[in-house]
């Protein structure tokens, strides 16, 4: 058994999985906090092909071992990330850490994870011999810490829809202005045409196992005049605060919830006009 893998190209990864259990390891910020490793690990960074932000028509196309520093520097990565990214610790920890980590991590508390879910962003997983999987961000978590990733393979890119990225509020809520894990976090995206809601999304970090995002309940507004949408919002809300299940933790499930709502209030009354 080898210590560690550090290929140059997918495959060579992607050989090396399929021949042992690895530990992928892109910025080790989350890995090195843990004690124990079960297995040798598979270095990711040094392979360009995860290290690509690029677009089609419709995705920017975000290579899982792109690191936030990367990221914060790149002219095609949405405000909202960079936002998002901007709020991630320190800058040693964005020298080296990944959105793609971020995401495989698992953790409702995952900023980057947070503007993946708003944006109802896509998985593009890669196995043993090139099979693929393209799945919505939803279907990737299976519960706290835990995805539908298989041991041969890798997250290779996120693809983050671009149509409704310009709209948004993101908003992170810690103990303190830097260095904090959230509490709560939010991100919403918002766009009207022609005075008719064009699309709403809300998405709730750190308050349920998995990232909190209910696109039927968003899509109450959508299509709506604004003075129709201004109506509904109560509605919209008293849905929302039926939807949100705040698990106990350390900081009481009640007062998170209450910051929650006023979040995704505050949202939709800057949004919508109040
Ligand atoms: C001091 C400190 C402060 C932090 N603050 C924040 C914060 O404010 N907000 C926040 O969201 N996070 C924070 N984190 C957590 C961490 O920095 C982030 O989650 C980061 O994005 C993890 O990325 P990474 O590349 O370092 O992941 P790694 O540690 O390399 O990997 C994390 C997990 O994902 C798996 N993995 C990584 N890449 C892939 C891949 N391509 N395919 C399959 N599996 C993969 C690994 O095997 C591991 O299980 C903090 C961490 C530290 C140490």
């Amino acid at each position: 058994m080898v210590n560690a893998y550090a290929p140059t190209n997918l495959q060579g990864a992607l050989d090396a999985l399929s021949s042992e259990r690895l530990i992928p390891y892109a910025g080790g910020t989350d890995l090195m906090v843990k004690e124990r490793h079960a297995a040798p690990f598979l270095f990711l960074n040094r392979i360009e092909e995860l290290r690509r932000l690029t677009e089609d028509a419709e995705h920017l196309r975000i290579g899982a071992a792109l690191t936030y520093r990367e990221l914060l520097r790149h002219p095609l990565a949405p405000p909202i990330l960079k936002e998002a990214v901007s709020s991630i610790a320190a800058p040693a920890v964005r020298n080296t850490g990944t959105l793609g980590g971020n995401v495989a991590n698992a953790s409702p508390k995952g900023d980057g994870a947070l503007v993946c879910f708003v944006a109802d962003s896509l998985v593009r997983l890669v196995g043993a011999g090139g099979a693929e999987r393209v799945l919505p961000i939803a279907e990737f978590y299976e519960g706290r810490g835990r995805t539908v990733l298989r041991p041969d393979e890798l997250l290779v890119e996120i693809l983050m829809p671009k149509r409704w990225l310009a709209g948004y509020r993101y908003c992170k809520v810690g103990a303190r202005k830097a260095l904090a894990i959230s509490r709560v976090s939010f991100a919403g995206l918002y766009a009207a045409e022609d005075g008719v809601v064009a699309h709403v999304a809300m998405a709730f970090g750190a308050v349920e196992d998995v990232v909190v995002r209910r696109p039927e309940l968003d899509r109450l507004l959508v299509g709506r005049t604004l003075d129709e949408a201004r109506a509904l919002k109560e509605e919209v809300l008293a849905a929302w605060d039926k939807a949100l299940v705040p698990l106990k933790g350390r900081v009481p499930a009640e007062y998170r919830k209450r910051v929650c709502l006023n979040l995704a209030r505050d949202f939709l009354e800057g949004s919508l006009g109040t």
